[in-house]
């Protein structure tokens, strides 16, 4: 396989080329800037796709980058750069002459709608309540391409934990100095995803023919992991304790009431047709994750 990753360059998209590298794939990154063993989104706008065998689609504007005020000027730039880009590489599949295998794009469980109780498999409902679920919904659906031959999966991925970059890099500091706790009432389901296990699914959903559609990106135990027992967890693997919980009008004030939703609320995702699929989890487990993370 020769595939090219638009995002490639991020957090996910780097995990990624290193494992399809080391399965012997060469990779091709679409980015905002060129350089080597890369092309920018103007030259696949006038050139097209240079001939690979799959397309993969990570790129996205931070959402919850802290620094970056929650207003319409950065909500424009969260919607397009998630949604223009898969626009952009859907064409360029739909337009190339001998057109790839498979067309993978990373989405989230935003699209399920935060509840305490509900559990969502891939089959659930959701995608029209609020800017999140919204934005997933017109993100998957710039991906479709009406009678292509090529086989379109998206993975709605929970919170990724990895070492260099996501959610865990930005409390590695608070919970290091034993100042970490869980954010607001800490009852909210917590779903997440190892991202070796995220880069696994993605690989899996590129290299297995019979793979399309839906695929919840979750851990299996995932469902059962709440906001404040994935603080527990993390400040265990640390060594350290996690007494101090973040108040909810806190988060609220740092990254706006919208955005807080994330944080403040989740959702119990199961990743059912995931599983049925073949896949087979390398981190199922919360702690033996998080050691795998923070060792
Ligand atoms: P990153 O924040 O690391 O960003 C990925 C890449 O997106 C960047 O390397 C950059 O590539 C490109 N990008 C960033 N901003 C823009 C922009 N304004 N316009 C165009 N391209 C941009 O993302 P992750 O690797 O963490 O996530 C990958 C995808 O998975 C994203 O779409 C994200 O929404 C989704 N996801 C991630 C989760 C997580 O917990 N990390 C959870 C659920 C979904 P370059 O600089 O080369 O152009």
């Amino acid at each position: 396989l020769s595939p090219s990753p638009g995002g490639g360059t991020g957090f996910v998209g780097r995990a990624l080329t290193q494992l399809l590298r080391s399965r012997g794939h060469q990779v091709t990154h679409v980015s905002r800037q060129g350089g080597k063993d890369r092309i920018t989104w103007e030259e696949l706008s006038h050139s097209g796709l240079p001939l690979c065998d799959a397309v993969v689609n990570l790129a996205g504007e931070n959402v919850l980058n802290p620094f970056r005020r929650w207003g319409d000027a950065f909500c424009r730039e969260v919607i397009s750069s998630r949604v223009e880009t898969t626009k952009a590489l859907a064409e360029a599949i739909a337009a190339a002459e001998q057109p790839p295998r498979a067309w993978v794009l990373v989405t989230g469980v935003g699209f399920y709608r935060p509840s305490p109780t509900a559990e969502y498999t891939e089959d659930s409902p959701g995608g029209d309540f609020d800017f999140f679920s919204r934005l997933v919904s017109s993100w998957e659906a710039a991906a479709l391409i009406p009678g292509s031959p090529t086989r379109g999966v998206v993975v709605r991925s929970g919170v990724v934990l990895g070492r260099d970059g996501g959610a865990i890099s930005q409390m590695l500091l608070p919970f290091r100095l034993g100042l970490g706790g869980p954010m607001g009432s800490g009852l909210q389901p917590f779903p997440w995803i190892h991202i070796q296990d995220l880069s696994g699914i993605v690989c899996h959903a590129l290299e297995k023919e019979s793979v399309q559609g839906i695929l919840n990106g979750v851990a299996p135990s995932s469902p059962g992991t709440s906001n404040g027992t994935f603080a527990q967890e993390l400040a265990a693997a640390l060594g350290r304790p996690a007494l101090l919980p973040v108040p909810a009008w806190a988060v609220r004030a740092v990254f706006g009431a919208e955005r807080a939703v994330m944080l403040l609320e989740g959702q119990r995702v199961l990743p059912k047709r995931t599983l049925e699929s073949g896949y087979s989890f390398i981190f199922p487990e919360l702690p033996a994750a998080l050691r795998d993370i923070v060792a």
